[in-house]
């Protein structure tokens, strides 16, 4: 009786789980096996503004087991247009960014444990925050922190994948262990005006977040479910307002050795 009962309540349990993800098991690279990889999956989110808190709110419906979510912000009334997870109480009460998505996270997928850390990432505790972490997500806008991800992730040959947006533009680029080249070895040399273009200096479409977050998420989605060979290689560049899309090879530049990855 009691075993039978047991049973009822395992299947019970297989089936919302079934159910919960059946539209992405249907999605044949992913399947059963995938979505298996995706429960197992360990990923980091530094930065939860407004591409942080698209690709949390993606990775937790898919169903990654573990997020652990970086930011040091709270939430104020000009993150609302974009930053999907907060709302006009958060704002008011000026919640941690980190804390906020957390509890908003836990209510879409009970399943995912979330970890949120409210703080700023530096050399001194990015270690401590990639610990048992099967890939990085870039939610942050600055490349001195960028810089500093690609350098702890390279370093420990972790995968993670970079991306910014201003205005309607953006990058978005998947830095593996097999890519041969680094975010150094891509903007080695980048202006001053471009690193410093923001959402507070040239405004930013709350679409072009959206777009950019779905790229990097789906990136994200192959590498946890071991689709390698789908990964884009080179850099993707999107304006969602002209709608235009390309893909820039990475031709690495001889004459050049990077500091990080060569
Ligand atoms: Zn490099």
């Amino acid at each position: 009786m009691l075993l039978s009962n047991l049973i009822r309540n395992q299947d019970t349990v297989n089936s919302k789980y079934s159910e919960r993800y059946s539209r992405q098991i249907l999605f044949y690279p992913i399947g059963e096996d995938g979505q298996k990889n995706l429960q197992k999956g360990r990923v980091a989110v530094i930065g939860c503004g407004g591409l942080g808190s698209n690709i949390t709110n993606c990775l937790a419906r898919a169903g990654v087991g573990f997020i652990r979510i970086i930011d040091k912000d709270i939430v104020e009334l000009s993150n609302l247009q974009r930053q999907l997870l907060f709302d006009e109480k958060d704002a008011e009460k000026k919640l941690p960014k980190a804390f906020t998505a957390k509890s908003k996270l836990n209510l879409v997928n009970s399943d995912v444990a979330i970890e949120a850390i409210v703080d700023e990432v530096n050399t001194n505790n990015i270690g401590m925050f990639l610990q048992g972490i099967d890939l990085v997500l870039d939610g942050t806008d600055n490349f001195e922190t960028r810089f500093l991800i690609n350098e702890e992730c390279v370093k420990n040959k972790i995968p993670w994948i970079y991306g910014s947006v201003a205005a309607s533009y953006g990058m978005v680029c998947s830095i593996v262990p097999e890519s041969g080249y680094c975010l150094k070895c891509i903007f080695k040399d980048l202006p001053a005006d471009f690193i410093g273009a923001n959402s507070g200096n040239v405004g930013i479409l709350g679409s072009a977040v959206s777009a950019i977050a779905s790229i990097q998420t789906t990136e994200a989605l192959k590498i946890l479910t071991g689709n390698i060979s789908a990964i884009t290689k080179g850099l993707i560049i999107l304006d969602i307002w002209d709608l235009s899309l390309e893909i820039i090879e990475i031709e690495k530049d001889d004459g050049y050795k990077c500091p990080v990855c060569n």
